[in-house]
């Protein structure tokens, strides 16, 4: 028996609850660098924002917030 059956679009799906539309993440320790120019008048306009987890980053389902990952590496490749 397997959980995860491929289908033609190949989605991440929930094994627990079956979600495969809602996701989110938490990172550890991020690190957010963001870069500014500053404007004539004296205000600033964000040009470039960055961020780096140094720690643990999981993934959960957005339904039943069951920990999901061991799917976070193929989530990752799948952002665009
Ligand atoms: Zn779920």
């Amino acid at each position: 028996m397997s959980l995860f059956q491929p289908t033609v679009a190949n989605l991440l799906k929930c094994p627990y609850c079956g979600n495969e539309s809602s996701f989110f993440e938490i990172s550890d320790d991020v690190i957010t660098t963001t870069h500014y120019v500053q404007n004539q008048d004296g205000s600033f306009t964000i040009e470039d924002r960055s961020s780096q987890s140094l720690g643990d980053v999981k993934l959960f389902c957005g339904n039943c917030e069951e920990d999901l990952s061991s799917f976070h590496q193929r989530f990752a490749e799948m952002i665009f």
